[in-house]
């Protein structure tokens, strides 16, 4: 039988996306602006299914960039973002010259404390004289935040929100698509999100005049005159023609991935109902509708008497890939000099978190892979330090009893 890797989280083709390439190439549109950039746009405003404008950029990161700019962040301002994200969540706030401001997360859905957020809220008001300008919130591995609690302590002190939703793409909280309910809210289209254009993503505006302010700044900000004329700094962040086009693609096919990605998690959770020690990250309650981007366990390695990096590394060796869970931005040294509010439980979700392979293409075979190899792997290092407790040596030894 010849064996296959198995991969975290990989781009599929849903078999639509060439002939919209292939209608690019043949109408000249190969281009930065077109027909797939517009139809695209639409795809993903009716998926959201709430008023809602959306821009399709090169990027995620390039998203949250033109929302912090919009807001008017600027060097002196201080923006709240969530400390368990990836770096690109507040790399642009630096790009600013703007200071991040991290929070960490709770428990239930490893996203932004609303605790933590009034505390740090209330502390850099305190410190500074100033409100932060804006709170960067992630719904990390698909997981939307507490809305309701994050909404509230936002408009209590009247700052706006960017909701990152880069992971959350067909993610819902009480019925309503994650993405959507921030000032502004951010999808990414890299080629390990729920779909793919080889790389770009989305700015998702409330109005039809942020949207034509978000497409001018994508194209350089140039002045309607003749010649080139530029009153502002522009960027050159719009998403190819080309691009768009396998964005097309695969929006036609999201429903079948976002039913697949939620198949693979509940297929793990009942395959590990029965390893003490292991625990399925899974939506707390009928609000949080996550789309299970990429499936996290939580181990006790004190009752399994292994690390997740042990667990990471077996893994590899038998050709599955596994993921530590984000290292949380506070813990990075290039943010180093950032305040930070934070309780731990971001830290401790690092230390004993791992995704595992949670692509769309994978088979039920693939994810009882997955989960036999780390059971097997548990038993074996839990048979080892038993045999250490009791002064065995051998492995073989220890099974005869
Ligand atoms: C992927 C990702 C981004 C960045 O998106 P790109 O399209 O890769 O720039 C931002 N935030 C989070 C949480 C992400 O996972």
């Amino acid at each position: 039988m010849e064996s296959k890797k198995i991969w975290l989280s990989i781009a599929q083709m849903g078999g639509s996306e060439q002939q919209y390439i292939n209608d690019a190439f043949e109408k000249n549109w190969v281009t930065p602006l077109g027909p797939n950039v517009t139809g695209f746009e639409k795809d993903i405003e009716s998926f959201l299914n709430q008023e809602c404008h959306v821009v399709a950029l090169s990027s995620g990161t390039a998203a949250i960039h033109l929302a912090l700019i919009q807001l008017g962040i600027g060097a002196g301002d201080e923006v709240i973002c969530q400390s368990f994200t990836f770096s690109a969540s507040a790399n642009p706030i630096v790009y600013q010259c703007a200071m991040p401001i991290f929070v960490d997360s709770e428990i239930d859905t490893w996203n932004i404390s609303p605790i933590l957020l009034e505390k740090a809220i209330l502390d850099r008001k305190m410190k500074t004289g100033k409100y932060p300008k804006a709170i960067i919130i992630v719904d990390l591995y698909g997981m939307p935040v507490k809305m309701d609690e994050i909404l509230i302590i936002a408009s209590q002190y009247n700052i706006p929100i960017i909701e990152d939703a880069a992971e959350a793409l067909g993610s819902e909280y009480k019925g309503r698509k994650c993405g959507t309910f921030g000032a502004f809210g951010v999808l990414s289209f890299n080629g390990n999100k729920i779909i793919t254009t080889s790389g770009g993503g989305a700015l998702i505006c409330k109005r039809a005049e942020q949207a034509k302010e978000t497409v001018f700044l994508a194209t350089q900000a140039k002045e309607n005159r003749p010649y080139y004329y530029h009153e502002k700094i522009g960027y050159n962040y719009r998403l190819s023609n080309i691009c768009a086009g396998i964005g097309r693609g695969q929006m036609e096919v999201l429903p079948q991935f976002l039913s697949r990605r939620r198949e693979i998690n509940s297929l793990y959770s009942e395959l590990f109902a029965d390893v003490e020690g292991v625990y399925v990250m899974q939506c707390r309650d009928k609000m949080f509708n996550s789309n299970y981007w990429l499936t996290c366990i939580i181990i006790d390695d004190t009752v399994l008497g292994v690390t997740v990096n042990d667990i990471r590394l077996y893994l590899d060796s038998v050709d599955i890939e596994s993921r530590l869970l984000w290292k949380p931005l506070h813990m990075q040294p290039v943010f180093d000099s950032c305040p930070a509010y934070i309780d731990g439980t971001s830290e401790r979700l690092f230390r004993n978190g791992l995704c595992l392979p949670s692509s769309p293409a994978l088979t039920n075979k693939d994810v009882e892979k997955v989960v036999t190899e780390l059971k097997k792997y548990i038993c074996d290092k839990g048979t080892e330090k038993l045999s250490r407790q009791v002064g065995l040596t051998s492995i073989n030894e220890i099974k005869h009893i």
